[in-house]
């Protein structure tokens, strides 16, 4: 499926799809960091998801603030006057090289650590005048800039852009990388046809795409990268209309294919009802019913099956795919990461097993000769029932009949993501799996039109979660009580949060908790965040699981799914910068076997309303629906889904949480441009194709083309 967009998609757009190695100043080296730091579409960045790589701040240079006036942890740009040299005592000394800088309102120690002395000595000459930027911190009542970001002379002052974009960035990689690649990737921007609706574009002020770009790209005040501003808006708003579209011409199709009646005969589930140690809850029964229902007609089934942490979901798609089975065909069930995929195949193994069903795991990081074992076996139909992740969609993997595809845990996929594994049988009914309540209306503007079954009800046996909320500050009696409370046996998440721009920053925060609680607690704390390798993860999964460890520090990589019924103690270090659905998702993961379990949520001092309304419904209750409708009234749709302030997933340029208004638009306008021109044929129909390409929702345009 790739590779055939990649042969249709019009040459206009050829330039943005190249790899950003290719670019001018961009060498093999940069080129990694950028794949990368761009990393998430393509194994190989392309230019494209550079320029959709947007700013999240800027430096201002236009104000030069006299050295008095200065503020402390803002980027300012100074005008200076060289007055001291003050190297370190010897050549091999690891001090600092200082270096004193005034003007006639005070002065300002400049910081280099292990810096080139010659390099210093030439750029700032004593009694010479100096532009210098950086931000100004305050050690010991004195103000110092450590490692100045730029020093200048009046020559090279003039040359510095006044307002300058900042990037976010991976290890290795420097703003000024960034932005020269930047630079040549603006250069590449073709020009494109106009697709939105000129009296649209003209009443919500929107520039045209091109435009938009350079605006944020090369922004000439702090207001041209606001995430509410125009520039931003109108990108929003291209990637909100490509996705609607995509989803009402995928919906218009699924329509008309007619799907076909998988009989079962209540074989298969049998065998697996008998070999669980527990029967089923009452929801669990009538979601299976509603299941089998959509299954044994002939109309394609579309439905969601919601239900909080714990609820059993996994037990009900077993169930689901088992009756497809019991028909004579297969069924496929996709998770979103590599973590969970395993921990699906290994729990639904054993059941597997007792029921007779051949079960085979596929995700991106199979050995060759397994893979291609997988691949054949799934062809030839000598599997039933496959697990994996995105792996399962690519175009190499075929099946012999596909009947159901279930997507767990749907709202981290892309909605084209999903149905791209529909199109892998014929008329597969889908089952979507989420673990956040989610009202009627982000269902449908979301996920499309879908039937939904909702497991309200918790398994018996399970004992209520005691949450505590604690500063900050006593974390030592956490830590000590965690202690006690392992010696006992106890298993303990320690949950880190996700703090910068930076992903290196947030891993970097969970390695020194690691390293603190390892010297507490010496071999028994293990480590995992996303930057690891999968080996790396699964190895560190694996201990906890087997209890070998008894702390698992994590970043948010936990958050969905992972299921080690013996953990029961979860703290949650910043629990303020969490919404509330992931507070609840986090706190789901223990409270799963029948000991008590309890979830710390640790607090900075100072709490906002919001984060105090947050942790105050966490101790409140556990009801996950409760909880969703709280978490409504206090922040709007995007935390509903659970995505970070930082984005939605599936999305680069839209944010719910920001652009959740322009949804309503987006839908409406699809729906009119596909009432009057269905194949996009019409002179804005054809330049809304080029959108669909940009924003790779192609499939789309296929499925017209087919059909
Ligand atoms: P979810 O995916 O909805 O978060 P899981 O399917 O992972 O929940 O189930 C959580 C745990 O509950 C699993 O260990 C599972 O075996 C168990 N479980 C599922 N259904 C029942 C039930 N009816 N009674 C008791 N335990 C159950
Ligand atoms: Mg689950």
């Amino acid at each position: 499926m790739l590779l055939c967009s990649a042969i249709m998609r019009p040459a206009l757009l050829n330039p943005l799809f190249a790899p950003v190695r290719a670019l001018k100043g961009v060498g093999p080296k940069t080129g990694k960091l950028f794949d990368r730091l761009l990393e998430g579409r393509a194994e190989e960045a392309r230019v494209c998801d550079l320029l959709f790589h947007l700013p999240y701040s800027v430096i201002d240079r236009r104000e030069q603030p006299k050295i008095r006036d200065a503020e402390p942890d803002k980027i300012v740009m100074l005008e200076v006057t060289v007055a001291e040299h003050r190297p370190p005592p010897t050549r091999h000394s690891r001090a600092p090289y200082r270096v004193l800088v005034e003007d006639e309102t005070g002065d300002v120690l400049l910081v280099f650590f292990l810096a080139n002395r010659e390099w210093i000595e030439r750029s700032l000459p004593v009694g010479e005048k100096r532009w210098v930027s950086g931000k100004i911190e305050l050690w010991e009542g004195a103000k110092q800039m450590v490692h100045p970001d730029r020093i200048v002379d009046a020559a090279g002052l003039a040359r510095l852009p006044k307002v300058e974009p900042v990037y976010g960035l991976t290890d290795g990689l420097y703003q000024r990388n960034v932005q020269r690649a930047m630079d040549a990737a603006m250069e590449k921007l073709p020009a494109l046809p106009e697709w939105l609706d000129s009296a649209f574009a003209r009443q919500r002020n929107l520039p045209g795409f091109n435009t938009a770009l350079q605006t944020i790209h090369r922004p000439r005040s702090p207001e041209d990268i606001l995430p509410d501003g125009p520039a931003r808006v109108r990108l929003a708003y291209d990637e909100l209309l490509a996705s609607q579209l995509a989803l009402v011409m995928m919906r218009a199709h699924m329509r008309e294919t007619r799907g076909r009646a998988s009989m079962g005969n209540g074989r298969i589930a049998q065998k697996i009802l008998e070999a669980l140690p527990f029967s089923l809850t009452n929801s669990q029964r009538q979601a299976v019913a509603e299941i089998i229902g959509d299954l044994e007609s002939d109309k394609r089934m579309l439905r969601l099956v919601q239900g909080d942490v714990g609820s059993g979901k996994t037990l009900v798609a077993l169930l689901a795919m088992a009756h497809v089975v019991e028909a004579g065909r297969q069924a496929a069930m996709m998770a979103p990461t590599e973590i969970l995929a395993r921990q699906h195949y290994e729990r639904l193994k054993p059941l597997c097993e007792a029921a007779g069903l051949r079960l085979a795991l596929l995700t991106g990081r199979d050995r060759a000769a397994h893979r291609n074992k997988v691949l054949e076996e799934l062809a030839s139909g000598e599997i039933d029932i496959a697990v994996g992740t995105h792996a399962l969609f690519q175009e190499s993997v075929v099946f012999h009949d596909l009947a159901l595809a279930v997507v767990d845990e749907q709202h981290r996929f892309g909605v084209h993501q999903r149905l791209s594994l529909g199109e892998k049988g014929e008329a597969v009914d889908i089952l979507v799996m989420t673990a956040t309540p989610i009202p009627r209306t982000l269902v449908l503007t979301y996920f499309g039109d879908m039937d939904v079954s909702t497991l309200r009800e918790k398994p018996a046996g399970r004992s209520p979660i005691e949450t505590r909320a604690m500063p900050l500050e006593r974390i030592n009696e956490v830590i000590d009580g965690i202690g006690r409370a392992m010696a006992k046996g106890a298993r303990v998440y320690w949950v880190c949060p996700l703090v910068e721009e930076s992903e290196e920053l947030d891993v970097a925060a969970a390695q020194d908790r690691f390293a603190e609680l390892s010297q507490t607690f010496p071999g028994r704390a293990g480590l995992v965040h996303g930057r690891l390798k999968g080996p790396e993860k699964d190895a560190a999964m694996s201990a906890f699981q087997r209890g070998e460890t008894q702390i698992l520090v994590a970043t948010t990589v936990i958050e969905v799914g992972v299921d080690v019924p013996e953990a029961t103690i979860m703290v949650i270090e910043h629990a303020e910068r969490f919404g509330l659905a992931q507070l609840h998702q986090l706190r789901g993961r223990v409270g799963r076997g029948a000991a008590k379990s309890s979830c710390l949520l640790l607090y900075k001092q100072g709490l906002g309303e919001v984060a105090r309304a947050r942790i105050e419904i966490m101790r409140e209750t556990e009801d996950g629906f409760r909880i969703a409708e709280e978490d409504l009234k206090l922040r709007g749709e995007g935390e509903v889904l659970g995505t970070r302030q930082s984005g939605t997933p599936g999305f680069r340029l839209a944010s719910l949480e920001i652009h959740g208004g322009l949804l309503a638009a987006a839908r409406d306008d699809a729906g009119l441009i596909l009432a009057r021109d269905p194949n996009l044929e019409s002179e804005r129909g054809k330049a809304l194709r080029i959108l669909l390409y940009l924003f790779e929702r192609d499939e789309a345009i296929k499925l017209m083309r087919a059909g």
